[in-house]
């Protein structure tokens, strides 16, 4: 299947869609998800166009990983964290949505479940636990 840049995270690395950002290197882009099943589920995108993992190229797999890795330990320190919990689902039925490569970084506490899928987040709180992960980066 060919990449289409006609996603929204496409128009999101574009500047069309606003989003909470929360970091950026060369190869990669954080932000807030929109519907968080967790407080501080971010997910991280490479910069450079792939559907998801099956067609990605080794350097954006490595770079994704790498910056995942960077939000995670943030991620630990903004909400105290116990966990995290990482996800990637490729084609639809390994249940993607949105066909541009993304990793879902989910923070997470004994005993405490992920919310439901498709819940709207109210964007003040968004923010606020956007904050939250960008002080714990220093930045
Ligand atoms: P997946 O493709 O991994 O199944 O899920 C796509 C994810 O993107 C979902 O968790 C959904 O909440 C999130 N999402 C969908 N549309 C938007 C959007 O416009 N902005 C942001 N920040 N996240 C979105």
């Amino acid at each position: 299947m060919a990449y289409d840049d006609n996603n929204i995270f496409a128009g999101i690395l574009r500047g069309e869609i606003p989003c909470e950002k929360l970091y950026e290197d060369d190869e990669t882009f954080v932000f807030m998800d929109i519907m968080p099943r967790a407080d501080g589920h971010c997910l991280v995108i490479p910069k450079t166009p792939c559907r998801n993992m099956l067609d990605a190229s080794q350097a954006q797999l490595a770079a994704c990983l790498a910056t995942v890795q960077k939000i995670s330990l943030a991620c630990m320190k903004a909400f105290d964290a116990e966990g995290i919990t990482l996800q990637q689902f490729n084609e639809t039925a390994g249940g993607q949505e949105v066909f541009h490569l993304h990793f879902h970084i989910l923070p997470r506490h004994d005993g405490v479940r992920l919310r439901p899928p498709g819940e709207m987040a109210d964007f003040a709180v968004l923010k606020d636990h956007a904050d939250r992960i960008r002080a714990a980066l220093g930045r």
